[in-house]
């Protein structure tokens, strides 16, 4: 127990606390580093995926496709290279951080305005070790939703609504933000309704198995006040010691499928996670839902799959890079 605690403190916090350790407890180390060497050895390959919700969110031309092909890949990469020496649910949230900064996403900055033209966001984590769920629902004014939703990790009370999400989030440091864009005021005001929707998403694989998942949105666009995105539910977001899923999509057929739930169960059940996927997309379509899902298995498979063939995502183990086309 201790050895892999130790391994894996030294490798999440490389090289400084590796060396510190060691330093630390040299001689009682000593007997150790061959049993060291050989975890590190049969680490898990670190893997990632993230999403961008789905291409026909606000504009479907090659400039723009161009631009959010460009944005995946480099997330990718920064986070990616991040995972390296932070854990999962570290990472999940630094990728969700990424992606709600970039503007061309529904999420964070550049987060669709509701009905009565306010910015309404909402996000979750879910940690796959500790089995922790937390989230923000239809949070205002903060410019990373998913920061307040990693704050509440520590809280007994992980999941908070509207103007509690908000004060909450004053109270904890996070100041005040806006985050309308000149292109989503302009949508508002033209009352152009976005065709589908732009949720951001990542789930990770760390080096130690560890799995975790993270979603954040600004939700459908033109929403009534007070409806409730899927993004901060188990529908949109789950993950255990077996499997991940992050979705994107209409909440109400997401949550109406129990998405992400599903497809974590049955792949703990035993089933691939391209079955799981499958047949959890099947009995979506048999609701004609709207949604896109990533997922990664303990086991290292990592899968994609949306009902529309739109979706925006990357993923990346380091060796190969692969976006949405
Ligand atoms: N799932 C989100 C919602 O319904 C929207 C999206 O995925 O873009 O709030």
């Amino acid at each position: 127990m201790r050895i892999k605690a130790l391994a894996w403190i030294g490798i999440k916090r490389w090289p400084n606390l590796f060396e510190f350790n060691f330093q630390l407890n040299f001689i009682s180390n000593l007997i150790y580093i061959p049993q060291i060497c050989a975890s590190t050895f049969i680490m898990t390959q670190p893997k990632l995926i993230i999403h961008g919700g789905f291409f026909s969110e606000s504009h479907t031309d090659a400039a723009t496709k161009l631009a959010k092909q460009q944005a995946m890949a480099s997330i990718a990469k920064m986070a990616f290279e991040y995972l390296q020496a932070h854990t999962a649910l570290e990472t999940v949230i630094f990728a969700n951080e990424l992606l709600e900064n970039d503007p061309l996403f529904n999420a964070g900055t550049g987060s669709q305005i509701q009905s009565d033209g306010i910015v309404r966001m909402s996000a979750s984590i879910m940690d796959g070790i500790s089995q922790r769920f937390s989230g923000v629902i239809n949070i205002e004014n903060v410019q990373n939703p998913i920061r307040v939703a990693e704050k509440l990790l520590g809280y007994d009370d992980r999941v908070l609504g509207g103007t509690g999400a908000s004060a909450f989030a004053r109270r904890s440091g996070f100041t005040h933000y806006d985050p309308r864009t000149e292109q989503r005021k302009a949508e508002y005001e033209a009352k152009v309704a976005s065709a589908g929707t732009g949720t951001v998403g990542c789930v990770a694989l760390d080096a130690t198995g560890a799995l975790a998942a993270a979603t954040s949105t600004g939700g459908k666009g033109f929403e009534m006040v007070g409806r409730i995105s899927d993004s901060a539910t188990v529908a949109g977001n789950y993950a255990n010691a077996s499997c991940g899923v992050s979705c994107t999509g209409v909440g109400e057929d997401i949550v109406s499928a129990a998405l992400a739930t599903k497809i974590v169960t049955r792949v703990t059940d035993g089933m691939t996670l391209s079955s799981a996927f499958q047949k959890s997309f099947n009995e979506l379509k048999a609701i004609d839902g709207f949604a896109g899902a990533i997922g990664i298995s303990a086991s290292g498979e990592l899968f994609h799959l949306d009902s529309h063939p739109s979706m925006v995502y990357a993923w990346t183990d380091g060796e190969k890079l692969e976006f949405f086309k």
